[in-house]
């Protein structure tokens, strides 16, 4: 961490300290031997957080058969690791909350409930230990409330212009040295809490790369984004970056995301009582979970869309792929033998490709093509389908279409390609050519029975065509 700021942080004297009932509990939560009568006696000391302990071991959430009836009853019943986890959570944020706050405090605390809520709910969607997480979410954030305690108006300043979460970290940076991320580790590592949920601080602000793993940190990762949905109930913008988040980090689709909302939105009430915090009024988080529910499935819809679509393109040329011209030939040629509509298709292939690549390297080759690729999509017709067939071969098929008008716009497109530049540098521009075999089906006169009979006899045709001395048409006698 920045050194200037840990200095000023080891100074400020009113940095948040942990009461003393967490610290007994931190004692314990770090100490592999702790038993049940050592938790009992610590929660015991402090009357609101062993009423606490009694109303979450008889709440539903645990649904246990039995109900305790005293403080050790209720340790017995969570087990000592949830106990302890539990009474940590509490105990924190029982101490810290005490004493008049300022509106910033106070959203601090709403933010880091409704994450913690967050990852209660998604810790039960995945199967992972829900109390664990729920403390994790609880202090993903602590390093902000170090900061605004330690640096007071001069953190209000500095973050005044960040729009959201991401924005908030990237200004703390610029301005500190150092965000909250690395702030909230070296606090909780200063409560000697146990090393994972001071590292939660750091891996869940680290953008995910790669594969999809969800885990703990991923989870707690993604729940500040939930959060925000609750917060802030009138912008789409940050319904849409928590879709994002939860698709980017755990592969979770709008059925999914919205299942994790309505379980927050049934949790509310709840950890507002636990943490004698006020989120939402009710009937506004009903109307906002409907809203983000519209919001998320239009992003779904849109997203599928994009996959699709992407799925039938060339990722070079942005051309139509093989599989999907393969699929569109199918289907125009039956339709044109069921109507006695005319079909026509071309092969195009660019005349001495390889002597582009060799002179001026892949890159501009790859350039190539993709200008080629441009020009005869300004050229065609909605209804033509061009895709690219392989290397730089290209295919091109005109519904509806004869021979001869085919052979129009196919002559217009070679020459407009033969006389374009091609630039390399500011002295340095080629040409490139294309030959083109084209063949037409016309119902009832033509010896082709398939879409596929059609391509070889388009491909034939610009063999013709490159042995004739390229840069031409060449039209099968099919
Ligand atoms: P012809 O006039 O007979 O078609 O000659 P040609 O050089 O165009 O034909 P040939 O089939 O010998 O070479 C085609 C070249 O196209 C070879 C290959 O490296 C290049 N090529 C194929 N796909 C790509 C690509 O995606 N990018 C680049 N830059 N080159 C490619
Ligand atoms: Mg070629
Ligand atoms: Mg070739």
């Amino acid at each position: 961490m920045n050194e200037d700021l840990t200095r000023r942080l080891k100074l400020c004297t009113s940095l948040p300290t942990p009461p003393s009932t967490a610290v007994r509990i931190i004692d314990l939560a770090n100490d592999p031997n702790a038993s049940l009568m050592q938790i009992a006696d610590a929660v015991a000391f402090d009357a609101a957080l062993a009423a606490k302990m009694l109303k979450v071991a008889n709440s539903p959430l645990y649904n246990s058969r039995r109900s305790a009836s005293n403080v050790r009853q209720a340790i017995s019943l969570l087990g000592t690791h949830a106990a302890i986890t539990i009474a940590l959570s509490f105990s924190l944020v029982g101490g810290l909350k005490s004493g008049r706050q300022s509106r910033e405090v106070q959203l601090f605390w709403q933010r880091s409930i409704l994450s913690a809520l967050a990852c209660r709910v998604l810790a039960q969607h995945f199967k992972l230990p829900a109390d664990d997480l729920l403390l994790s979410g609880l202090l993903q954030d602590i390093g902000v409330l170090a900061l605004q305690t330690a640096l007071a108006d001069e953190y209000v300043q500095a973050t005044a212009a960040a729009s959201d979460h991401d924005q908030l970290l990237l200004a703390e940076r610029a301005a500190f040295g150092s965000g909250h991320d690395e702030v909230g580790y070296w606090l909780l590592k200063r409560w000697h809490l146990p090393d994972h949920l001071a590292i939660s601080c750091l891996t869940s602000h680290i953008e995910p790369k790669g594969e999809i793993a969800v885990n703990a940190n991923s989870c707690v990762a993604v729940s500040g984004y939930l959060a925000d949905v609750f917060l802030k109930p009138t912008d789409p913008v940050v319904t849409l970056r928590a879709t994002n988040a939860a698709s980017r980090w755990l592969g979770l689709q709008a059925q999914a995301l919205t299942d994790i909302l309505n379980g927050m939105r049934e949790g509310l009430k709840e950890v507002e009582d636990l943490f004698d915090t006020p989120l939402i009024e009710a009937a506004q988080a009903d109307a906002l979970v409907a809203e983000a529910k519209e919001l998320i499935f239009i992003a779904n819809l849109r997203q599928t869309r994009e996959l699709e679509e992407r799925a039938q393109r060339d990722a070079l040329t942005g051309a139509h792929n093989r599989a999907y011209f393969d699929d569109a030939l199918n289907k125009e040629f039956n339709l044109a033998v069921r109507h006695a509509w005319p079909l026509s298709v071309a092969m195009i292939d660019l005349d001495y490709f390889k002597r582009i690549n060799d002179t001026y390297g892949h890159a501009i080759g790859d350039a190539t093509l993709q200008a080629v690729t441009r020009v005869i999509q300004s050229q065609i017709r909605n209804g033509d389908v061009f895709a690219r067939y392989g290397g730089e071969e290209f295919v091109l098929l005109f519904p509806g279409t004869p021979g001869e008008a085919a052979a129009k716009v196919l002559s217009r497109i070679r020459e407009t390609i033969a006389s374009f530049h091609h630039t390399v540098d500011a002295d340095t521009s080629f040409k490139v050519t294309i030959s083109i075999g084209l063949a037409s089906h016309v119902n009832g006169e033509d010896a082709v029975t398939s879409g596929v009979d059609l391509v070889h006899a388009a491909d034939r045709a610009l063999y013709l065509a490159k042995a004739q001395g390229r840069n031409q048409l060449a039209q099968a006698v099919v």
